[in-house]
């Protein structure tokens, strides 16, 4: 031996740390997508269907797979699967994050992102491969909608953060995997973005941005139900498998119930290929006790019994969703709405609107035909309830309503304020001509030619820049006649108003509508007197008892 001569030695494989078996492939990982339809030609309604984009989340693909082997193992034995496979065109991605769920499973069960190392660059220190359960993009922060390249809250620029974003939009294969299905498959119009944990169940706007925390516009009220409609027939669908629950707190968009997310997957759904987008985060927390508290099951539980269970009831909730976009393939029929609110009121009033399906409802107050561009009914803030339609005169309500697959319908109602009672008086709303019985009038008198007179008063107080007093008889069978039983007087009923000015209407007939008095402005406590007058022939009839009638006095205006 000489000195100065390294001795050659036997080389050795570099290793690369990871835990995972020689035979598990060590490169990029292909990501593979089910497509599960007896028609596959894109002319059905698409859902898409995706798991684990973040690699620890260990239940999502469960989920994924227990869904798709359903539907394949169960074609033509279950009938409910056969209608969905025979109807609906279903993509599934059992695992968007390929690598990270290898590394995560083997090496580093926190793995979140992808495996991408963006901080070789990085002068920080954390280019050092011992720091690499730091590296990657979260794929949930790397799509194009509400990023946080577009100011958005909720991601971050750093190489090392849990929600960092990626250098650009759609940096990552991961996400243009994605972006490929959904803009190559125009069908889709339903997808389902599955996560853990915690239980909630999320769709758009999942944006805002700063200090005031102004979100991505919420999408059309009657879209919003829409997601609210279809969500509770997926949470009734996952309760009936074994009781959990997902709590009203936690269902609704993501910006109302969780948290912003710049850039995430369901707002690139929604907003750029109109999807019906939710995300899911399954693992809720569950009522295992007696108590009112929940146990948290966590990121990563055992597969048996949790793992299990959350794949079979979250396979449960897909299968309504499913069921829900078959119901949206056939829909033909319009939403049925009707106006809720009384036909007359004393004083102004609301009325709201009832509807069998999500819809949304356009109103005219003028009597003019609505149109998807009058007046939305709708909250005047996010998550509240809508702001219902004020009644304040004789009002012609007219609307048109148009669920989510675009089937409209149309409908009206009149409502009035005035009536029994009158507007801040005392119009009586029953006028009862006290014939018979009531001594101030004394009795019709058979057989002789006469008017009978009787009186009340009212009391007009109106803030309006006109008004009108009108009385109608809304009797279809003897309008504008007082009536005993089946007997109506011959002679129709007459009215006359006085004002306090003195001025007014002749006596008139009282009929379907007759108008009494008019003011040209506002005005207080003024004194009306209504004078009646019933003409008796001498050759009427008249039956024993009482003739009466009840009239409908309104109070309305064009301006009010
Ligand atoms: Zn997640």
């Amino acid at each position: 031996m000489s000195a100065g001569v390294v001795t050659p030695t036997a080389t050795t494989a570099l290793k690369d740390f990871l835990n995972a078996p020689a035979s598990y492939p060590r490169g990029p990982q292909t990501v593979k997508m089910l497509r599960i339809g007896k028609v596959r030609d894109g002319s059905k309604v698409g859902v898409f269907i995706y798991c684990q984009e973040h690699a620890r989340e260990w239940g999502t693909p469960l989920v994924c797979l227990e869904t798709a082997e359903r539907l394949l193992r169960n074609y033509g034995v279950d009938p409910e699967t056969t209608k969905l496979v025979d109807n609906l065109d279903i993509f599934i991605i059992p695992t968007i994050n390929a690598d990270g769920a290898a590394y995560s499973m083997y090496d580093n069960s926190a793995q979140r992102k992808n495996m991408v190392n963006y901080c070789a660059s990085n002068p920080t220190g954390n280019n050092d491969p011992a720091a690499r359960n730091s590296w990657g993009v979260d794929l949930n922060r790397n799509f194009s909608v509400g990023s946080l390249f577009d100011g958005y809250t909720g991601a971050s620029s750093s190489c090392t953060s849990d929600v960092f974003s990626g250098p650009s939009e759609f940096s990552e294969p991961e996400t243009r995997n994605e972006k490929y299905v959904q803009d190559t498959f125009t069908n889709i119009k339903f997808a389902m973005n599955i996560h853990s944990s915690g239980g909630y169940f999320m769709w758009p706007p999942g944006a805002y941005k700063g200090a005031d925390r102004v979100p991505l516009a919420y999408p059309p009220y009657g879209t919003l139900k829409y997601f609210d409609q279809t969500a509770a027939s997926v949470l009734d669908r996952i309760k009936s498998y074994r009781g959990t629950t997902i709590l009203p707190t936690q269902t609704g968009p993501v910006n109302d119930v969780l948290y912003s997310a710049a850039g995430n997957s369901a707002d690139e759904a929604y907003y750029n290929h109109g999807i019906i987008g939710y995300d899911f985060e399954i693992g809720a927390d569950r009522f295992t006790g007696t108590g009112t508290a929940q146990t948290e099951v966590g990121f990563t539980p055992p597969y048996a019994p949790e793992g299990h269970d959350e794949g079979m009831e979250f396979a449960h909730g897909n299968y309504a969703l499913l069921g829900s976009a078959l119901d949206y393939a056939r829909d033909t029929k319009a939403p049925t709405v009707t106006a809720v609110g009384p036909d007359i009121s004393p004083s102004s009033f609301d009325v709201t609107f009832s509807q069998d399906e999500a819809a949304e409802i356009h109103y005219t107050t003028d009597g003019s035909a609505p149109t998807m561009s009058s007046p939305l009914y709708g909250p005047s803030h996010a998550r509240g309830r809508p702001e219902p339609v004020r009644i304040v005169g004789t009002t012609t309500l007219r609307w048109i309503a148009r669920d989510f697959k675009g089937n409209t319908s149309t409908g009206s109602r009149l409502f009035q304020v005035g009536g029994n009672g009158g507007v801040g008086g005392d119009v009586p709303g029953t006028l009862s001509l006290s014939l018979g019985p009531a001594p101030s009038f004394g009795a019709f008198t058979p057989g002789v030619d006469r008017d009978y007179t009787a009186g009340t008063t009212a009391t007009v107080t109106s803030t309006a820049g006109d008004a009108l007093l009108s009385v109608a008889d809304p009797d279809t069978a003897h309008p504008g006649h007082l009536v005993n039983g089946q007997f109506a007087l011959p002679s129709p009923l007459q009215m006359r108003g006085r004002k306090s000015d003195a001025q007014g209407t002749a006596f008139n007939n009282v009929n379907s509508l007759l108008n009494l008095l008019t003011w040209n402005g506002p005005v207080s406590n003024d004194h009306v007197d209504l004078d009646y007058k019933q003409h008796i022939g001498a050759n009427d009839g008249l039956r024993t008892g009482t003739y009466a009638k009840t009239l409908t006095f309104t109070l309305s205006t064009t301006t009010p």
